[in-house]
């Protein structure tokens, strides 16, 4: 027996895909392969992989006439035995000295950056309409990074210690929780929706994962890699199917232990009502984790650099159609400098292309669903008769062949309008012009119009001013940029999370995360036996 070291942790480079190289060339070839097919997605229940009558098709958002995949849905019987078999399942696991827990995990992060690099990023690309750039830093390389740092953390955690005095040995063991952690995941990014079945399990959890339908595609390519690289049956059981039907059963019973999700601020609410309704039925209190919704700011100081604030801007704000949770969606700009920038903001917004993203010329890829475009065309519909808005760019959109909606900068002269307060989840940037003299006035509006705090970025080059807005905007973001777009957070650099109604901020992929799956015993022993039981002051 030895005190082991796990691999150290290193992130995976991002692979630029240029014309003639390997990496292209073999995405190309799965591409082409997985668009001929449509794949048949089971439930994974320990080792049964249960394939049922009830189905929902998995389709090409740029695309929804091309269906990718037709997925399971699992059924009241199969989430009774899943509950059963992770159940069952955890006490094998959690006997596995933790060295061979890791060696899973590590294992899963090497194949996936050969093996399994081309298969995680087509069906990204296919399933979820990313560039072959944002599946690339997402589905491979967050999540490498993701299960390397991970088991590096998981390491560290475990070597923490309590004192010991010469006849009294303390030991702290970090068990998984009791009974089972139930991971529901968003469909924006690959990495993280694997990463919330994968953390618990690492810790010693057993888990049911019920995957996004819009990511069942990739999802389930991250459960195949899991178990090659060995994961034992029942550890993490796969569960697709509809959210509230599944999630209601699940609830119900006494051993759910833990709470992983990401996704909408309205769901994780609804979802903590429910756990807190029938708190008296289970047998632990369960731990609730939820990184929810964002409306990710960029504040502008009349010293910023102007192109740098045009690029970031631009990166920020439509990057994978503005569907990340930290995306930049609203810009609060000193006049001198919007008057100074506009034109710009236009032209290269213009340039931006628009399409399929197996077509490697474009920047953008289609919204997720009908559902998505419904909604972020309800607003550019309201933007547009709204006498409080200019369109500067963009506000049009077509459904025909894909959910496409064109990148929209919106000048919003009322600076409590929706537009600046509510998640929009488009590639729709709010603009706010104010007066360089009313600076500390929008400031305070920046930080209290919108409920949310999960990113924010500063653009400065005037040093006290960058102090007084990290200072006056401390609690408006949990993930804070100087001079740099609000996104693109890279594990074991910048842990990722915001508080309000962004998230319980138990940063994901760091060690805080991690902390949240385990449920410390102490073990406290007595070296030398007793031999009176008196105390001195008694004599
Ligand atoms: P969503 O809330 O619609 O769905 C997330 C998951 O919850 C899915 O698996 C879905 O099936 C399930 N779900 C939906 N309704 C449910 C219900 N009533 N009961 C139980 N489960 C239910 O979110 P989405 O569209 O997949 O993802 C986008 C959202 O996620 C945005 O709000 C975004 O800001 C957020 N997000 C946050 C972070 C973060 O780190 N803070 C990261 C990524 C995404």
């Amino acid at each position: 027996m030895s005190s082991f070291r796990v691999p150290i942790a290193e992130n995976d480079p991002v692979k630029d895909f240029r014309a003639g190289s390997p990496e292209r060339d073999a995405l190309n070839q799965e591409l082409e392969r997985r668009k001929q097919q449509v794949n048949d997605i089971p439930l994974l229940i320990g080792e049964q992989r249960v394939t049922n009558e009830e189905r929902f098709d998995v389709v090409a958002p740029h695309d929804h006439r091309h269906v990718l995949a037709r997925v399971s849905k699992a059924n009241t019987d199969d989430i009774d035995r899943a509950v059963k078999v992770a159940v069952e399942a955890q006490r094998q696991w959690l006997d596995l000295p933790w060295e061979q827990r890791a060696a899973v995990f590590s294992k899963a992060a090497e194949l996936l950056t050969e093996r399994y690099r081309p298969a995680i990023n087509a069906t990204t690309i296919l399933g979820q309409s990313k560039t072959v750039h944002q599946a690339e830093v997402d589905a491979a390389c967050e999540l490498i990074d993701f299960l390397r740092y991970n088991v590096s953390y998981l390491q560290d955690i475990y070597q923490h210690q309590p004192r010991s005095t010469s006849n009294v040995w303390n030991r702290c063991e970090y068990r998984g929780l009791e009974g089972f952690v139930y991971a529901i995941t968003p469909f924006n990014f690959t990495s993280i929706a694997i990463n919330i079945a994968a953390a618990p399990a690492l810790m010693g959890c057993a888990v049911l994962w019920k995957p996004s339908d819009y990511a069942a595609l990739s999802s389930w390519v991250g459960m195949e890699i899991l178990l090659e690289a060995g994961l034992p049956p029942g550890v993490i059981n796969f569960i697709p199917g509809d959210p509230v039907q599944v999630t209601e059963q699940v609830l119900q019973h006494e051993q759910f232990a833990g709470l992983h999700f990401t996704g909408s601020t309205e769901v994780f609410r609804s979802l903590w009502a429910q756990v807190g309704r029938q708190v008296h039925n289970y047998r632990n209190y369960p731990r609730l984790v939820g990184e929810t919704g964002g409306k990710g700011f960029v504040f502008a100081h009349q010293s910023c650099d102007r192109q740098s604030l045009i690029n970031q801007l631009i990166r920020g704000a439509f990057e994978y159609q503005g569907q990340k949770c930290s995306a930049a969606s609203r810009a609060y700009i000193p006049r001198g400098v919007w008057q100074e920038i506009k034109d710009q903001l236009i032209t290269k917004t213009s340039e931006l292309s628009i399409g399929d993203p197996c077509d490697f010329k474009n920047f953008m890829g289609a919204l997720i669903s009908d559902r998505a475009y419904q909604k972020v065309t309800s607003y550019l519909d309201d933007a547009k008769t709204s006498d409080e808005v200019q369109v500067v760019i963009g506000g049009n959109s077509d459904n025909s062949r894909g959910y496409f909606v064109d990148p929209t900068i919106l000048l919003v002269n009322n600076p409590n309008h929706r537009l600046l307060r509510e998640e929009i989840f488009g590639p729709v940037l709010s603009v706010y012009v104010y007066d360089e003299q009313d600076i500390d006035r929008t400031v305070e509006l920046c930080d209290s119009a919108s409920p949310y705090a999960l990113t924010g970025a500063i653009f400065a080059n005037d040093r006290q001013a960058i102090d007084k807005l990290t200072r006056a905007l401390r609690y408006t973001a949990g993930n804070f940029y100087i001079n740099d777009k609000p996104t693109g957070a890279i594990i074991g650099h910048q842990p990722f999370g915001g508080s309000r109604a962004s998230g319980t901020n138990d940063k994901a992929g760091s060690y805080l995360n991690l902390t949240r799956w385990m449920s410390t015993r102490t073990i406290k022993e007595n070296l030398l036996p007793l031999t009176d039981y008196r105390y001195p002051y008694m004599g």
